[in-house]
């Protein structure tokens, strides 16, 4: 019995199963790795969708960087509220340092841009460059794009793998889509 049962239970799909999302995290930290060796780098990561996301990723990189956490929120229930709320906690001093944002999901790219801009403002960071898991292909776009994407997904809502539906499902080791009486 997989430990996660009952919550996958609650699924109408799975979009990305553990070996597919781990594959692709390899890849990607091979491409950051060779982005940022023998640069100083902090990584924020968007709390709290990307938790899972940024705790697998950041264990595949052999490089001395200091990881932060910013928490933003746009979501209400399965629509993006588009109002950008920041929970501002000290973060470490970008001087001199390059900065990689990680987030879980980019949809309308309202919170990356947001995030960008908020940091360009400071004007400290040497460079700034932000790497989602998933990208949605959606006509709602409007934002930021990601300079590096783990999977282009379809225009659903998803949930598992950090991702949430009212705070749950974060925990699910898959991305997957809800059955529709539950939402
Ligand atoms: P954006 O600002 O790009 O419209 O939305 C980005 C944020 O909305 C993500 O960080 C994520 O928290 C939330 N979000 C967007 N799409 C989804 C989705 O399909 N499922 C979940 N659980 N959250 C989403
Ligand atoms: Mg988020």
């Amino acid at each position: 019995m997989n430990p996660t049962q009952s919550l996958r239970d609650d699924l109408k799909a799975v979009l990305l199963d553990e070996s597919t999302i781990a594959r692709r995290l390899d890849t990607l930290a091979s491409e950051l790795a060779a982005l940022y060796r023998g640069k100083p780098l902090v990584v924020v990561a968007l709390m709290n969708g990307s938790y899972v996301f940024a705790s697998d990723l950041l264990r595949r990189l052999d490089l001395p960087l200091e990881v932060a956490f910013l928490r933003v929120f746009s979501y209400s229930g399965t629509a993006s509220s588009g109002t950008i709320c920041f929970h501002e906690s000290p973060l470490p001093s970008l001087n001199g340092r390059h900065l990689l944002l990680l987030d879980d999901i980019l949809d309308t790219g309202a919170t990356l841009q947001a995030v960008c801009r908020h940091f360009e403002a400071l004007a400290e960071a040497e460079s700034i460059r932000s790497c989602v898991l998933l990208r949605k292909r959606t006509p709602r776009h409007h934002g930021a794009l990601a300079d590096h994407v783990g999977f282009e997904i379809e225009d659903l809502f998803v949930v598992g793998y950090g991702l949430d539906y009212c705070d749950r499902y974060r925990q699910l080791p898959v991305i997957g889509v809800l059955r529709d009486e539950l939402i």
